[in-house]
């Protein structure tokens, strides 16, 4: 399965180049070291319009020269995870839940990818070891209570790894909520088997979630939907984590479009994430500003279950905190709140009387 599909990726400027005609910005990108891979499957890059230079699918996934620029108060691991890192592929930040390093290798590799120090660096799919060391780690912390297993994306490995690595994890600790996260329903939906499904079927003593990313409507393909109802068709709840990506999705007509859409496919809007400060991505970011006004405009156009947190993951380890709007103006000292309301007006909140 992985070789299969992996033939026909496209992994060099030079193929690119013969299949799109790249822009001035596109043709001086420096493949190299330093650089995260070129690598575009043929599902991804036939949803891509070629006639568009400026088409958000494009955007996504073909390098420009602005990737190689270093902005201020960039940095390449700007959440310290190397810093919370228990072993070379465990990342523990917040106490009840730890992030599993599962493999640096995706089936694309999106331009904006937050985690680039790590993702596309040869690095291959954890060991046996990795994983056991992982899973005793687990097992000695009864207060986490998640783990999410994200990367690259673990379903490039194959299927016998996979049940491999789950059967570790579930030995371990039966009870561990095991998240995956894995953004193949966008960028390869045919990896989502029934066979796949029916390995996380078998580990059932506790919840398995998928966490997607889809950033844009067009994502949503046919046979996308098919990959995503065999997830929920199983019981394996689906949440989604956009990336508010400038060219991409900064427009709140293209997001409520693409929450409605996720929602009409039993996916739930979870994270809309404001772009990390991670070296060579300044050229996605949304000004902070502009972020609020569109999160402000979602939430009433949204329904609650639409509706996904604005958050973003501060430098130096800081953590998420959320970017909504706050509706709160004040309080008087005697218990009164003064409130907006979406739609601009004032309303006041009287909290309960003091005493015991
Ligand atoms: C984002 C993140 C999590 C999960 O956080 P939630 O807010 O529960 O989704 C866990 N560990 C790390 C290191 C993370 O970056
Ligand atoms: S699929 Fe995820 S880990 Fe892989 S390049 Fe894209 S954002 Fe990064």
């Amino acid at each position: 399965m992985e070789q299969e599909k992996q033939d026909h990726t496209i992994r060099s400027m030079a193929k690119l180049g013969s299949l799109l005609t790249l822009s001035e910005d596109e043709k001086t990108f420096q493949e190299g070291k330093q650089a995260l891979p070129v690598a575009i499957n043929p599902y991804f890059f036939n949803l891509i319009d070629p006639k568009d230079p400026k088409d958000p699918l494009r955007r996504q996934v073909v390098p420009t020269r602005f990737e190689q620029i270093e902005n201020r108060g960039e940095d390449i691991d700007p959440l310290e995870e190397i810093d919370h890192s228990i072993t070379e592929r465990l990342i523990h930040r917040y106490e009840n839940r730890v992030a599993f390093l599962v493999t640096d290798i995706c089936p694309l590799y999106c331009r904006h990818c937050f985690r680039r120090r790590f993702t596309g660096t040869f690095n291959g799919p954890a060991t046996r070891r990795q994983i056991e060391e992982a899973a005793e780690y687990i097992q000695q912390h009864p207060k986490v209570k998640e783990i999410l297993l994200t990367g690259g994306d673990m379903m490039t490995l194959s299927d016998s790894r996979i049940d491999e690595m789950v059967t570790i994890f579930r030995t371990a600790r039966p009870d561990l909520i095991i998240r995956l996260c894995t953004r193949t329903p966008a960028t390869w939906p045919q990896r989502i088997t029934d066979d796949l499904i029916a390995i996380f079927k078998k580990h059932s003593t506790a919840p398995f979630y998928v966490m997607t990313q889809f950033n844009h409507p067009r994502e949503l393909t046919e046979e996308a939907k098919i990959a995503i109802s065999r997830f929920v068709d199983a019981g394996i709840p689906a949440m989604n984590q956009t990336v508010l990506l400038r060219g991409v999705n900064d427009s709140v007509d293209t997001l409520e479009e693409l929450c409605n859409k996720l929602l009409a496919n039993r996916v739930k809007p979870y994270y809309l994430f404001q772009g990390d400060l991670v070296s060579g991505t300044a050229h996605f970011r949304v000004p902070l500003i502009r972020g609020m006004e569109i999160e402000e405009e979602l939430h009433r156009r949204l329904s609650g279950l639409a509706m996904p947190s604005y958050t973003v993951d501060l430098p130096e380890g800081g953590g998420k905190v959320p970017l909504a709007k706050c509706y709160i103006e004040g309080n008087d000292g005697q218990g009164t709140w003064k409130i907006r309301t979406p739609e601009g007006g004032v309303r006041y909140y009287q909290d309960p009387p003091s005493g015991d």
